[in-house]
C-alpha cells in the first residue's frame, strides 16, 4: 500500500506525464498562437503534434482534382527530400553535386525536348533550375526582352521612345497569371489574342495580326491551364518562319509547357511542339508537376545555337569548383531537395517508366470522359486524349435546372475538389469543370469519384426537380 504521500507523487508524476502529451497538454486546451509569438516555449512533441493536427484539416490531396502539382513521392524519394533538405541550391560551390545534378536533368530534359543528341551536347542549350515555371516564364520572357532591346538597337530603333517602341508580347487569352505579372513588372505591353468560338487555343488565323517590329516574342503554350488544350505550336512555327522572311525583327517563340512539358515527350498524339521547330529558343516547364517532385521546382531550358538568345547581362558568374560557371536564376537561396528529387526519378523511372505513368494517367482521363459522356448533359471540351485533363461544359440543351458551380458545391460534400469557373475573354459566357488527371489519381480514386458524381448528380436532380436519368446498359441517355 502506499501511504498518501506515495499517492500524491504518484498523481504528481501521471500528471506531469500526461502534461507531455499532446491531448492532456495545457496547449491543447488553448488555441494557438496566431497573432504574436508566444510569451513562452512549449514541448517539441506537443507542438509538433498541435501543427501537424491542425494542418491536417485541409483538403485530402487524392481529392483534389484541381491541382497540377505532385502530392505523393516514392518513400525513397521522401527519404532522399528530407536528407537534403538543408543544402542551399544556389550555392554551387559548397554543393557542387547538386549543382552537378541540376546540370544532368538540365540535360535530360533538353533532349526530351527535340535537342538533338549528338556529341557537344553541353553547347547545344543551356538552361536552369528554378522555383517552379513562374520563375521560369519570367526567365524566359526577360530573354525575350533583353534579346529584342538588343536587336531592335542594332536595327536603329529608339528603344527609350515608348510611343513608337514599347515592347509588347503576343499570347492567347487563357494565360496563366504569371505572364500577366511579367507584363506589368517590365513594362511591356500584353497582346491578347481572344479565343475563337470553341476553340481555346491561340487562334493560327489571327495571331500574327497582333504581330509587329516590337513583338519580343510570341508565347505558345503547350497545356493551357483553363481547359488542358495546347496551341498549335508547329502552325505556329510556320507563320513565324513566313513572317520572319521579310521581318526587320524576326519573331521568336518561348514555349510555356509548364505542365505538358513532361507529359507530351511519353505518349503520343502530339505534333512537334519544342525544340525540333526551329523559332522556339525557349521552354519552361514545372518539375512539381508531371515531373513529379513535390512543390516547388520548375525548369527552363534556351537552345544555344546564337548568342542573343539568352544575352550576356542575363547570366551571372559565380565561383564553381575553382573556376566560374552561370547562374541565370531569379531566386537565390533555397533548398536543393528538389533537384536531388527530380534527378531520382529521372534515373529511377527512365524514359519507359514514365511512358508507363503517364499511359496509365490518360487511361483514367480518359475513363472520366467515357463516364462523363453517358450523362448526355455534358459537352466535352478536352478530352484527356492528349493532355490528360478533363474539362466540359453542361450542353447547351441539357435538361438540368443547376449550373456546374452547383455540382461543384455537390462533390465537395464528399470532399472531391472540382472547379467550375468561365472560359477566358470572349467566351466568359461559357462556364465550364476540369479535372487535371495526376499519376496519384489511380484508377480505384477514378472509379471512387465516379460512384459520388453519380451521387452528386442524382442528388442534383432530386433538388432542382430534373428528370435526366442513364440507361447503364446501353449507355443512351433516356430525358423524360
Ligand atoms: C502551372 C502553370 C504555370 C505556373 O507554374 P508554377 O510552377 O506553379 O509556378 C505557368 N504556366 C502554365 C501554363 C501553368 O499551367
Amino acid at each position: 500500500m502506499m501511504n498518501k504521500n506515495d499517492q500524491e507523487t504518484q498523481q504528481m508524476i501521471n500528471n506531469v506525464d500526461l502534461e507531455k502529451t499532446f491531448l492532456g497538454s495545457v496547449e491543447a486546451g488553448q488555441s494557438l498562437p496566431t497573432y504574436t509569438l508566444p510569451d513562452d516555449p512549449m514541448a517539441p512533441d506537443v507542438a509538433a503534434q498541435l501543427v501537424e493536427h491542425y494542418r491536417l484539416n485541409e483538403a485530402k490531396a487524392n481529392q483534389n482534382l484541381a491541382t497540377f502539382c505532385t502530392t505523393q513521392m516514392e518513400p525513397q524519394a521522401d527519404e532522399l527530400m528530407k536528407n537534403a533538405l538543408n543544402t542551399n541550391a544556389i550555392d554551387k560551390s559548397e554543393y557542387p553535386k547538386t549543382a552537378a545534378m541540376e546540370n544532368y536533368c538540365v540535360s535530360m530534359i533538353a533532349h526530351l525536348w527535340g535537342i538533338p543528341d549528338n556529341e557537344k551536347i553541353y553547347d547545344d542549350f543551356i538552361g536552369t533550375s528554378t522555383v517552379g515555371s513562374s520563375e521560369g516564364c519570367m526567365l524566359g520572357g526577360l530573354a525575350l526582352l533583353h534579346s529584342w532591346k538588343h536587336r531592335a538597337k542594332a536595327a536603329g530603333f529608339d528603344i527609350e521612345d515608348l510611343h513608337s517602341h514599347k515592347p509588347n508580347l503576343v499570347i492567347m487569352s487563357g494565360y496563366q497569371v504569371v505572364w500577366e505579372k511579367f507584363c506589368t513588372y517590365w513594362n511591356v505591353e500584353m497582346r491578347q489574342v481572344p479565343i475563337n468560338g470553341d476553340q481555346v487555343s491561340l487562334d493560327m488565323d489571327h495571331v500574327m495580326d497582333y504581330v509587329d517590329e516590337n513583338t519580343i516574342g510570341i508565347i505558345g503554350i503547350e497545356g493551357i491551364t483553363y481547359t488542358g488544350s495546347v496551341d498549335d505550336i508547329q502552325t505556329l512555327d510556320n507563320l513565324v518562319t513566313e513572317y520572319n522572311k521579310t521581318a526587320t525583327m524576326p519573331v521568336r517563340i518561348h514555349v510555356d509547357a509548364a505542365f505538358g512539358g513532361l507529359f507530351a515527350p511519353f505518349v503520343d498524339g502530339f505534333n512537334p511542339w519544342d525544340f525540333r521547330l526551329k523559332n522556339v529558343v525557349s521552354i519552361n516547364v514545372s518539375g512539381h508537376k508531371y515531373g513529379m517532385v513535390y512543390p516547388g521546382l520548375g525548369w527552363i531550358v534556351w537552345r544555344h545555337d546564337t548568342a542573343d538568345i539568352l544575352p550576356a547581362e542575363m547570366r551571372f558568374q559565380v565561383p564553381y569548383l575553382g573556376k566560374t560557371v552561370d547562374s541565370i536564376a531569379i531566386n537565390f537561396s533555397h533548398s536543393g531537395a528538389h533537384i536531388s528529387a527530380q534527378y531520382y526519378n529521372f534515373i529511377r523511372f527512365g524514359l519507359s517508366g514514365y511512358k508507363t505513368i503517364m499511359q496509365n494517367v490518360r487511361k483514367v482521363s480518359l475513363k472520366l470522359t467515357a463516364a462523363l459522356k453517358t450523362y448526355g448533359i455534358f459537352d466535352i471540351l478536352v478530352d484527356g486524349s492528349q493532355l490528360p485533363i478533363n474539362c466540359w461544359k453542361l450542353a447547351d440543351d441539357a435538361p438540368v435546372g443547376w449550373t456546374l458551380y452547383d455540382l461543384e458545391s455537390e462533390l465537395a460534400k464528399y470532399g472531391w475538389q472540382v472547379p467550375a469557373y468561365p472560359l477566358p475573354k470572349n467566351r466568359d459566357d461559357v462556364t465550364i469543370s476540369r479535372i487535371v488527371v495526376r499519376p496519384s489519381m489511380t484508377m480505384t480514386i477514378a472509379d471512387d469519384f465516379l460512384d459520388d458524381l453519380k451521387l452528386a448528380i442524382d442528388g442534383l436532380n432530386h433538388t432542382f426537380g430534373v428528370t435526366t436519368t442513364v440507361d447503364q446498359d446501353n449507355k443512351t441517355t433516356v430525358r423524360s
